[in-house]
């Protein structure tokens, strides 16, 4: 704009371009424009940060707390459960009754699993890295996952190729479990999700696609900040950082897609284990 006002300039009024024309119509315009873009940006790099390392804080507390707690409960659950146990072969209970025991039993198990499967982000080395084939671990998440996707009257889809990835076969399933999860709980009235396992050059891919109720961008912000649901009382909050964990340990990179109304594409990338 500023070049063309003074060849304008120029040519209709006759003006000749001084030094000081340049300066005050090219120069100092362009310069100002460079800073207030480097000051805009470098605000905007800063206050990134911030919400990383507020982010950072929250991860830390809440691992120090459910390392302790998971510790701090197994052991009473662990000790009832032999002593529930115990009673359900005394000859002095009357077979109907022993049918409560097994329920409480069961319910113990339930309990240890909850806290097995929401507290391994307290442990983020994965122990026992092994080679995994990819197709094998998304089908047998797939497997735990089909009474929850039938009870929801959601279609699962899949299209996986072979390839091997580095990791913790565990920790792996509680990735892929928690991600299908969530993208069955996103379809309330059902629907398709689409689970496709691909090679592309150096990575291998895990693409997980619901056409759920989608997310808005603060939302998508928000994913992976511990106790960040929008489900009320029947989410956690748990399992997004639980997966960033993971992958973060397995480097690995996630990519989330999401339109409100329309549904969500989550991308999973990690170097293949050739
Ligand atoms: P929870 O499932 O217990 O609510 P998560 O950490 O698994 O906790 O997920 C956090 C929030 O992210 C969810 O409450 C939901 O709002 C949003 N979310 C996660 N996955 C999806 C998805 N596939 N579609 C829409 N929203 C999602
Ligand atoms: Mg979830």
């Amino acid at each position: 704009m500023s070049t063309w006002i003074i060849v304008g300039v120029k040519f209709l009024f006759h003006v000749p371009i001084t030094i000081e024309l340049f300066f005050s119509y090219i120069l100092i315009q362009t310069l100002g424009i460079l800073l207030i873009v480097y000051i805009m940006e470098s605000n905007k790099e800063k206050q990134s940060l911030l919400y990383k390392i507020i982010r950072m804080e929250k991860v830390e507390v809440v691992s120090h707390l459910a390392a302790s707690i998971s510790h701090e409960i197994r052991n009473p659950l662990t000790t009832t459960r032999g002593f529930l146990q115990l009673l359900n072969e005394s000859k002095a209970i009357p077979e109907a009754e022993k049918g409560y025991l097994t329920v409480a039993i069961q319910e113990l198990d339930q309990a240890e699993r909850i806290i097995r499967d929401y507290l391994t982000f307290a442990k983020p080395t994965t122990e026992e890295i092994e080679s995994l084939n990819l197709k094998k671990e998304i089908e047998r998440a797939i497997n735990i996952i089909v009474p929850f996707a039938n009870m929801n009257i959601v279609e699962l889809s899949s299209e996986l190729e072979s390839c091997y990835i580095k990791g913790n076969a565990g920790l792996f399933q509680q990735v892929l479990v928690n991600l299908l999860k969530n993208g069955i709980e996103a379809m309330p009235s059902g629907g398709t999700l689409s689970i496709a396992g691909t090679v592309e050059k150096t990575l291998a891919k895990v693409t997980i696609t619901d056409n759920g109720v989608g997310m808005n961008d603060l939302q998508r912000n928000r994913l992976g900040e511990p106790y960040f649901s929008t489900k009320e009382t029947k989410g956690t909050g748990l399992g997004m950082m639980v997966v960033f964990r993971i992958i973060e340990s397995m480097n690995g990179s996630i990519n989330i897609e999401s339109e409100q109304g329309k549904g969500t594409r989550i991308t999973l990338a990690f170097p293949l284990n050739i």
